[in-house]
């Protein structure tokens, strides 16, 4: 059977370093770090998601501040908004929730955030310190596919990877991170030619694609290790409440050594590192 890697009592351990690092700061500073949380518009899912990440900070002693602006408005303004949380000193963390309203340039509002403050890590500066191995703010997903592999491998080196999926915030920097870890990667995404055969190789199976059970069991070796962070909402057979499945289909992958559930995989490891993240940027500028 596989050994299942439980995303919950990892985020909650990360949770506890979390709590350390505000005392630290508070100790050293007489205030905790701040985070301020952009919401444009009420999207029903981006209004779950800044509501979790919310209640995450009050939980480990991080001070939120919530700018929640109608979905009429202007780049401009959100611009100037921006750029009064980049001067502000209470504010340690920027996290701008995406998507934005159509008519909003989502890469111009991201690159006005100062790196520094980058707490999603998606600003090009950070990108590049990612991709030149120069420190820097790393996205959050990435970074709990990392941590979640460090529970079950010491060494990464010379191991074969195979990320599925190379979008910019997933699937491109946590083939970064294992670049770093001397891990040889393979990015494949939909129009990979012969993935099944690409990931029986893998001794590393990342799945990033939002593709429910792509992953068939007889794509995985024996004793690989696969980190799923696909997640699809899907209606229930039953007709009761929507299911989140997986990019894999978990059942069928009890050969491997380790596996992440999905949910309580890599889902509560992302808000745990948004606000080790925050500690790490209010840590860094020292205020
Ligand atoms: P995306 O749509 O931006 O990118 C998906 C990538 O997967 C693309 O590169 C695409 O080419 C590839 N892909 C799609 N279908 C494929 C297939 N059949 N075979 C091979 N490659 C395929 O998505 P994203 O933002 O990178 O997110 C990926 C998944 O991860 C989604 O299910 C998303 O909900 C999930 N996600 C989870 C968390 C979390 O906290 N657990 C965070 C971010 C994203």
């Amino acid at each position: 059977m596989a050994e299942i890697i439980d995303g919950r009592a990892v985020a909650r351990q990360l949770d506890e370093e979390t709590r350390a690092g505000v005392a630290a700061l508070v100790e050293r500073t007489g205030a905790p770090p701040g985070l301020a949380v952009v919401l444009v518009g009420n999207d029903p899912a981006s209004e779950v998601y800044v509501a979790h990440k919310i209640k995450a900070c009050a939980r480990v002693g991080i001070t939120s501040h919530e700018h929640r602006l109608p979905a009429t408005t202007g780049q401009e303004a959100l611009l100037t908004l921006i750029a009064r949380l980049n001067a502000d000193p209470t504010i340690h963390g920027i996290l701008v929730q995406v998507p934005l309203p159509e008519h909003i340039d989502a890469g111009a509002v991201l690159g006005a955030i100062d790196p520094g403050k980058d707490v999603d890590g998606f600003h090009p500066v950070n990108v590049g310190r990612l991709s030149t191995g120069t420190g820097g703010l790393v996205p959050c997903t990435p970074l709990g596919v990392m941590k979640l592999l460090d529970t079950v491998i010491d060494d990464l080196t010379g191991m074969n990877a195979v990320v599925i999926g190379k979008s910019n915030i997933v699937g491109k920097p946590i083939a970064m991170l294992l670049l770093e870890r001397e891990a040889t990667v393979t990015v494949t995404h939909i129009e990979t030619r012969g993935l099944p055969d690409l990931a029986r190789h893998a001794d590393i199976i990342i799945a990033a694609a939002g593709a429910p059970r792509l992953v068939k069991g007889y794509w995985v070796k024996p004793g690989a290790v696969i980190v799923d962070v696909g997640i699809t909402r899907v209606p229930s057979p039953d007709g009761g409440k929507d299911k989140l499945v997986g990019d894999v289909a978990f059942d069928e992958v009890q050969h491997a050594r380790a596996v992440t559930p999905v949910p309580g995989g890599v889902g509560p490891m992302t808000i745990a590192c948004l606000l080790s993240n925050t500690v790490k940027a209010a840590t860094f500028t020292g205020s």
